[in-house]
């Protein structure tokens, strides 16, 4: 099948492609690296009447460190960001879960916002914005930035308005003593996780964050949490999730994951602290 037809435009900056989208509506959609978008064209599940190509928008590729964040915008590809040269120093959540977005090929094209604004349950890189509290930065008429946490409302459901472009995502640079680590578990490697698990772990406290089982990336915070109730904890937090079974896995199976994944990503997440 091929897409409905519909109009095209390049956008020389930001404020153009906002502006069109404003002025079309509902009918108008950004694409950025067309990874999900063009599937969804050529399935026909979106139907946009304008496409804004923001890919060729100056300075859009850039990224860089402000107030100890680092910033990413609209046309930064996922390979660009894992090829960074600082990346496992300055944001090592991201090094260890981009590798596992996809494959090279789906990298080197798709964005790093447009998986954000994408909102799949079992992005990787969602995820890692959540567990790292970092932000979405929106512009619509008016700038405005959004917590990750708050940004996610759903399965491929965001707080961003028809008429907002993601202009850059941030996440907060890693401080010292602070320990990460990332796994997931899928059918292949490349393919959405049917689990995947992000650990941050400093001094005594210590995250979980938990794509692929909720609607959006969940987050469950431990002020301290001694060795011998990990397998406590994690199994409250499977309970506690809404798994439902699917073609992929059954909601035991997930459940079972949390625990098992989440015990691995605990441990390596305290070794890199220490
Ligand atoms: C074979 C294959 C395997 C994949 N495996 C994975 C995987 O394991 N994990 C994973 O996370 N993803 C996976 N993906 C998806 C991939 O990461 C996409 O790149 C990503 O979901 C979307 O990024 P994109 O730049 O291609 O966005 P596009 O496809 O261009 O756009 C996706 C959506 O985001 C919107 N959008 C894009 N940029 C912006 C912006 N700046 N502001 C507002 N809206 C915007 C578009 O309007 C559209 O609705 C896979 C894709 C393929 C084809």
């Amino acid at each position: 099948m091929k897409p409905a037809p519909f109009d095209y435009l390049r956008a020389a900056t930001v404020q153009e492609a906002q502006a069109a989208l404003a002025a079309e509506g509902e009918g108008a959609r950004i694409i950025a690296g067309g990874q999900s978008l063009v599937a969804m064209l050529n399935m026909r599940l979106a139907r946009p009447t304008l496409l804004v190509d923001v890919m060729h928008v100056p300075g859009g590729a850039t990224m860089g460190i402000e107030r100890g964040q680092l910033v990413v915008p609209f046309a930064v590809s996922q390979a660009a960001l894992l090829q960074r040269q600082d990346l496992l120093s300055e944001v090592p959540l991201l090094a260890a879960a981009l590798p596992w977005v996809g494959h090279v090929q789906t990298r080197a094209r798709g964005t790093v916002c447009g998986s954000v604004a994408h909102a799949d349950p079992s992005a990787e890189i969602g995820l890692a914005l959540v567990a790292l509290d970092g932000t979405v930065h929106l512009r619509g008429r008016r700038a405005r930035s959004l917590p990750a946490a708050k940004f996610f409302t759903g399965m491929m459901q965001t707080a961003a308005r028809p008429d907002e472009i993601i202009e850059s995502v941030s996440f907060p640079i890693a401080r010292k003593g602070t320990g990460h680590a990332f796994n997931e578990v899928g059918i292949r490697h490349g393919d959405f996780a049917i689990v995947s698990i992000a650990a941050i772990s400093t001094g005594d406290r210590l995250r979980l964050a938990v794509g692929g089982v909720n609607d959006a990336p969940l987050v469950r915070d431990w002020a301290s949490l001694d060795e011998q109730d990990v397998d406590d904890a994690l199994n409250d937090l499977a309970w506690s999730l809404d798994a439902r079974d699917d073609l992929h896995a059954t909601s035991r199976y997930r459940r079972d994951l949390v625990r098992r994944l989440g015990r691995k990503t605990i441990k390596e997440a305290r070794q890199c602290a220490d």
